[in-house]
């Protein structure tokens, strides 16, 4: 792919976002392009949807590139900022093509990295609790090494994601590349895709169609759930901190719960009727995970506002919305 940026205002910053039609990623585009700078993102629609970036297609800062992140960026031209989201991030989605998530990991790493030499441009990772894998400590803090299985169904991803660090670590200290590295726990919230198998977009749509919620190994396992709009503000502090140094930093809320716990909760604020059953537990799914944010409140003076309750509020509005949508096309 060879493209050239459009010219930028005065004091505008040229952002990349890869990955930037996803989840995540489209909601940093927008924070990015609400705080007046220049967006430039590429997907390969992967598990990305162009309907999340929909709304910015005829932004004049906005431009959209479907490129695989595998295959070498031709850029010329000045880029400021490059956020590394390009990755699918539910267990069913990414193992379905594991080569192609590892491949997604290293080589589109190595490409977005080589473009932040070619440019100077300031390059950040989205890193994940994963790298912990099923950990033996918790709160997990950034120096504990984890506990990941290297041939499990998960590897493609964890090992994807722990390489991916290596490389962004060893660029900086031999080449002066200048890195971030997030950390990112489970974050939801609107423009989940509802098909993407993971426990907020399974749960929420079960309980509005009034289908099982399945509580894979009986939902005796933890997870700490951020909503969108404060992870957002956690990449964007952690990109543009001049002193928090390249360390990778955990970004998340530490509000732990089992996952019987929150398919109570969503089925009560759904107020749904939607049975619980109990099913097999993926290999390797982690038993707990819960964030310990020390590092990201004393260095970035970041801390998660939203409570869950308050952030299925919109999630749940979202997902019915999107239930709604789908039964209006498909009626006879
Ligand atoms: P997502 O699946 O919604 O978004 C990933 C995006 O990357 C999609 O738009 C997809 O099409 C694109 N993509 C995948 N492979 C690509 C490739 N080779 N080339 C170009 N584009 C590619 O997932 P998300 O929840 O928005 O996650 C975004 C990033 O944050 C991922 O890197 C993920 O590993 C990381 N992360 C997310 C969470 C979370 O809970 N949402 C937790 C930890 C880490
Ligand atoms: N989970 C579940 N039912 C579902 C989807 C997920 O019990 O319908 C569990 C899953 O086994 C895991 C947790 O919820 O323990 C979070 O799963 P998710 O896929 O969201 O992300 P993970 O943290 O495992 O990557």
């Amino acid at each position: 792919m060879s493209w050239a940026p459009p010219r930028r205002h005065r004091g505008q910053l040229r952002c990349l976002v890869a990955g930037g039609a996803g989840f995540l990623g489209s909601h940093l585009c927008d924070r990015l392009i609400e705080a007046g700078h220049a967006v430039i993102c590429i997907d390969n629609l992967q598990t990305g949807r162009t309907r999340n970036i929909a709304h910015l297609l005829d932004h004049p800062d906005f431009t959209f590139l479907r490129h695989d992140v595998i295959a070498p960026l031709q850029m010329h031209g000045e880029i400021d900022r490059i956020f590394n989201l390009a990755c699918a991030a539910s267990p069913p989605k990414y193992q379905l093509d594991p080569l192609h998530t590892f491949q997604t990991c290293i080589a589109g790493s190595l490409n977005l990295l080589s473009l932040a030499e070619r440019t100077g441009a300031r390059i950040l990772q989205a890193s994940t609790s994963e790298v912990y894998g099923d950990p033996d400590i918790s709160p997990q803090h950034e120096d504990y090494r984890g506990r990941v299985n290297t041939t499990g169904p998960r590897a493609c991803y964890d090992e994807g994601k722990r390489a991916a660090e290596t490389l962004f670590h060893d660029l900086q200290a031999c080449r002066g590349i200048d890195t971030r590295i997030a950390r990112i726990f489970n974050t939801y919230g609107p423009r989940m895709d509802p098909e993407d198998g993971r426990v907020i977009s399974n749960f929420v749509t079960r309980a509005i169609r009034g289908t099982p919620l399945e509580l894979y190994g009986g939902g005796t396992q933890t997870r700490s759930l951020c909503y969108v709009d404060d992870l957002i503000s956690g990449l964007v502090a952690l990109m543009e901190s001049e002193t928090v140094g390249h360390d990778p930093v955990n970004l998340g809320n530490p509000g732990e719960y089992t996952v019987a716990e929150l398919a109570h909760i969503v089925r009560d604020m759904c107020e749904s009727r939607a049975p619980l059953v109990v099913s097999d537990l993926p290999l390797d799914d982690p038993m707990q995970r819960c964030p310990d944010i020390t590092r990201a409140e004393t260095r970035l003076g970041w801390r998660p506002e939203i409570a869950l309750r308050s952030g299925l509020v919109p999630t749940i509005a979202y997902f019915r919305a999107e239930i709604a949508g789908v039964e209006t096309a498909t009626a006879p």
